[in-house]
């Protein structure tokens, strides 16, 4: 039937029935039932479903910012500034990619909800990637790790910055799908800062050109990947993904911004008064006020800083978050010991002075939270290698004991 037809007749455009059959409501060029309506209606729905299902997750599965900092804190002791910066971050992406995914794809909203990379600034072993990979696994997506350290731009030896989507895929179980809202979290991202004190006669393949590469992926683009990891092949059938919808969580120790830090907040003090207050600032506290420009200053190009426009700080780890380190998370270095021993039927004790000594030497070791496991394993392995199946019940863990078993490992003895 055509469509002048259609207007005439009064039937329905859809499903042409008439006003005998149906209740019509009039448009500009002809006539649709309400029932027609009422179909359309729910098949947008389920449609609108759909898609928020493969999200995995919909509105009331997104847990706000409060809740999921309680679900950082059953992991990561301490660091509660980051926290806060990456859930705020975090429940503002995926609520940017449920907002889409409602929507429908090809509308344009009256607000563009940018995405916010986040990055992770601080000491090495204070939690950046603990952090990452715990959000990552309370949204249930795919999660992967990747070191700056070891790109180069294409064509050099080393690994193409888009190897980097690879991980994400393998880590997606190679759902195209899934990989596209997954979180990546690039370590070391300082070490490709331009040397700019170091100009050198070579190209720089580690630096200024492979930011220039994952500023592409940051900003979202297509990439091209060998599905089954590895080098590019001629003949091999690439997978493309879309990084737009992807979370780059860049993490960093940044040593030495410090003095750029410092700089700017000088030049933007003004006054006696001020010059003294200044000179109270530790080193330390200073990061706290890190900022754009600082990032700047060190190195990494302004297009790669303006991609990471949530910027966090870890702190260097103090003495009572490392011991609550040890016994407090969910999943603490001392719980898993306990857990291992128990399979063989084996209670663990341990002296509290053992865990003060445990954390002495992490710091005296300069080890940080990274220390800890190290040290324990030096402790408790004699005991692990015996104890099964001698049908012991119990190792207590007296500070002798462990003075003992640790000065021998150190010594590279059998202990
Ligand atoms: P970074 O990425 O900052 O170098 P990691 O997150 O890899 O450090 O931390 C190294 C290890 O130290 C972790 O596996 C974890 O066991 C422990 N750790 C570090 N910081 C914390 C923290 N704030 N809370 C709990 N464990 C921590």
């Amino acid at each position: 039937m055509s469509e002048q037809k259609g207007s005439r007749e009064r039937v329905c455009a859809i499903c042409g029935r008439g006003p005998q059959e149906r209740q019509l409501m009039q448009g500009v060029k002809g006539y649709v039932c309400t029932e027609c309506i009422e179909m359309a209606h729910s098949y947008l729905q389920s449609e609108m479903e759909a898609a928020a299902k493969e999200l995995d997750f919909t509105a009331e599965d997104l847990m706000p910012p409060t809740e999921m900092k309680a679900f950082l804190d059953r992991y990561v002791v301490g660091q509660d500034r980051a926290k806060r910066y990456l859930c705020v971050a975090v429940y503002n992406h995926y609520k940017r990619l449920m907002a889409r995914a409602q929507r429908g794809e090809e509308d344009t909203p009256s607000v563009e909800l940018e995405k916010s990379n986040i990055l992770l600034v601080g000491p090495t072993g204070t939690g950046k990637t603990l952090l990452a990979r715990t959000i990552a696994r309370m949204l249930k997506v795919p999660f992967a790790i990747v070191d700056a350290t070891v790109l180069t731009e294409a064509g050099y030896v080393g690994e193409d910055v888009e190897s980097i989507i690879t991980r994400l895929l393998m880590a997606a179980d190679y759902d195209v799908a899934a990989a596209e809202r997954g979180i990546l979290f690039i370590d070391e991202i300082d070490k490709i800062a331009r040397k700019s004190d170091n100009p050198s006669i070579t190209r720089d393949v580690s630096g200024e050109g492979v930011q220039q590469a994952l500023l592409k992926i940051l900003e979202g683009t297509v990439v091209h990947v060998a599905p089954q990891g590895g080098r590019k092949h001629p003949e091999q059938k690439l997978t493309p993904v879309n990084t737009k919808d992807i979370l780059f969580i860049g993490g960093g120790a940044f040593e030495g911004i410090e003095r750029h830090i410092a700089r700017r907040l000088n030049t933007q003090v003004v006054g006696y008064g001020a010059q003294k207050q200044r000179e109270r600032i530790k080193t330390d506290d200073l990061m706290q006020y890190i900022a754009p420009q600082d990032l700047r200053a060190y190195g990494l190009i302004p297009e790669l800083v303006g991609r990471l426009p949530v910027i966090s700080h870890l702190e260097a780890l103090g003495r009572e978050t490392l011991r609550n380190i040890l016994v407090q998370p969910e999943n603490a270095i001392i719980r898993q010991y306990q857990a291992l021993f128990g399979y063989d039927g084996i209670s663990l004790q341990i002296d509290d002075e053992v865990l003060d000594y445990v954390v002495d030497k992490a710091i005296e070791f300069k080890l940080g939270a990274r220390g800890l496991r190290s040290i324990c394993e030096a402790i408790l392995m004699d005991g692990m290698y015996a104890l099964p199946g001698t049908g012991a019940k119990e190792l207590h863990v007296t500070l002798p004991y462990a003075q003992e078993k640790l000065e021998a490992a150190q010594l590279g003895g059998e202990g």
